[in-house]
């Protein structure tokens, strides 16, 4: 489980009203490029995650058994897991847990084997061609390191995100899964409790995780993980060792070594 202490963010799916604000802020703040879109007959746009979209807000439309319809949005994006797969697959640690348990990429010592992009289940991080590097949501770190919440949670508009604390955020989250019980919403949950030893993104969700496609890429991990963290542990050091080298020598190939 997250340490009390540590930053999370909530992602309240009953509040959210679909405006992609959260997705325009990182694209701002991170300074990533814009990329192409084009009309596959939903919102979600672009389809996926990539080096340059960290934030992809997903739609989902249709109708419910009882012909009720709807139409359900959903933050696609790092979830910062405390068992987190990418970190566990690194061989060379530029993937790894910060300050308050965030994940991040360290973009000097990251060789762009991509064991990170196999190894995550939400399909968060990926491979940017151009600079032989990974990259995915940071939670902003350079902002809330210095005391500054994340661009998409100072971007949106109805508190469908909030910067916090785990313990207020996890207590936040848990007191709006009561409320909307309350008021009629009986499938109504919180996400990311136990997922891969609990995220630093918790979402209030108003339906069943799978209307989401959430669980089953998380189950086939965490299947993974159980019998693969010690295996992957020695590889990775004896990966890294070797890897070290290359490090080393991209490094002195930057700096105008032979
Ligand atoms: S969501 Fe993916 S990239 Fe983010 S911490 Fe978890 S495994 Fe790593
Ligand atoms: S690409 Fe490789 S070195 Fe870079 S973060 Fe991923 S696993 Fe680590």
């Amino acid at each position: 489980m997250p340490n009390p202490k540590d930053y999370a963010i909530l992602f309240d799916a009953s509040r959210c009203i679909g405006c992609k604000a959260c997705q325009v802020a990182c694209k701002q703040w991170n300074d990533l490029e814009a990329e192409k879109t084009e009309n596959r007959g939903s919102y979600t746009n672009p389809p996926r995650l990539t080096a340059h979209t960290w934030i992809s807000m997903r739609y989902y439309e249709g109708l419910r058994p009882d012909g009720d319809p709807y139409f359900d949005f959903i933050r696609g994006s790092c979830m910062h897991c405390t068992h987190a797969p990418c970190v566990v697959s690194c061989p060379t640690g530029a993937m790894a847990h910060r300050e308050g348990g965030v994940v991040t990429v360290d973009e000097k010592t990251c060789i762009g084997c991509r064991s990170c992009v196999q190894a995550c289940p939400y399909g968060a991080v990926h491979f940017d061609e151009a600079r032989g590097v990974v990259h995915k949501c940071t939670m902003c770190y350079d902002r809330i390191s210095n005391g500054d919440q994340p661009a998409c949670v100072k971007a949106c508009p109805t508190d469908a995100l909030t910067f916090g604390t785990y313990q207020e955020i996890r207590a936040l989250a848990e007191e709006r899964v009561r409320v909307l019980k309350e008021r009629g919403y009986a499938r109504a949950n919180v996400y990311g409790l136990a997922e891969l030893g609990g995220t630093h993104v918790l979402y209030v969700l108003t339906e069943h995780p799978s209307q989401y496609d959430l669980p089953k890429a998380v189950r086939e991990a965490e299947k993974r993980a159980a019998t693969g963290w010690l295996s992957a542990g020695i590889a990775a050091a004896a990966l890294g060792a070797g890897l070290k080298f290359i490090v080393e020598r991209r490094e002195a190939l930057k700096g105008g070594g032979q």
